[in-house]
């Protein structure tokens, strides 16, 4: 892993989230919108909506009728309506308005599973985190970390294997490598930095 993980870093010295927030609210708004939606559309939806919306009593007091046309250009849109204005009630209710940053309390929250947790912690409030999703799941199965599809299972692995200090870096290291190279349909195991160390390498 260490290895594999040096190698990542040479490739994508830069790799951290492209999602664009000013605060750990805004982080969290944006980190519910991108499931199955790509970076780039969540900050075309959220440069003009925290324009408008930007805080959790903002957003409490919306109904999902008047979000979700401003959030429809995602997938899963009014699941994520609710999500973000129960959200947000509940940082109001329960939290004294400020998102809380350990995971039990971040997976209370409508629309919060242990993904969105995970990022949260590291990307918002520099904790240790390992978010598994699409892109780490599908790298570490190939790179033969992961026993099954089970993300959870995987996230366990990852956190055995990587030290703590790095497990923010190596999902940001495994998202990058997952979008230039290690593709679901068409793995680009030609070109790919980590090919001779890939047990699931195409030729
Ligand atoms: S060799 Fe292919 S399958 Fe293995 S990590 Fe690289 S792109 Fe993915």
């Amino acid at each position: 892993m260490s290895a594999i993980l040096k190698d990542l870093k040479r490739e994508f010295p830069e790799a951290e989230t492209r999602l664009q927030f000013r605060n750990v609210f805004e982080l969290l708004i944006a980190t519910i919108l991108s499931a199955q939606t790509t970076d780039e559309q969540v900050n075309t939806i959220t440069r003009a909506l925290f324009k408008q919306y930007n805080t959790p009593q903002e957003f409490a007091g919306l109904s999902p009728l008047e979000l979700e046309p401003l959030i429809n250009g995602c997938g899963l849109f009014r699941n994520k309506a609710r999500s973000i204005i129960g959200a947000s009630q509940m940082i109001l209710e329960r939290f004294g308005g400020q998102v809380p940053d350990s995971m039990e309390e971040l997976m209370e929250l409508p629309g919060v599973g242990r993904k969105t947790a995970n990022v949260m912690l590291n990307v918002g409030f520099g904790k240790p985190g390992l978010a598994v999703d699409t892109h780490v799941q599908r790298v570490s199965r190939r790179l033969g970390f992961a026993e099954n599809d089970n993300p959870e299972h995987t996230e366990l692995i990852l956190k055995s294997l990587i030290p703590v200090r790095q497990w923010g870096r190596a999902h940001h290291l495994f998202i990058w490598h997952g979008r230039a190279y290690c593709q679901a349909k068409k793995p680009k195991c030609h070109e790919c930095p980590i090919a001779k160390r890939c047990p699931g390498r195409q030729t």
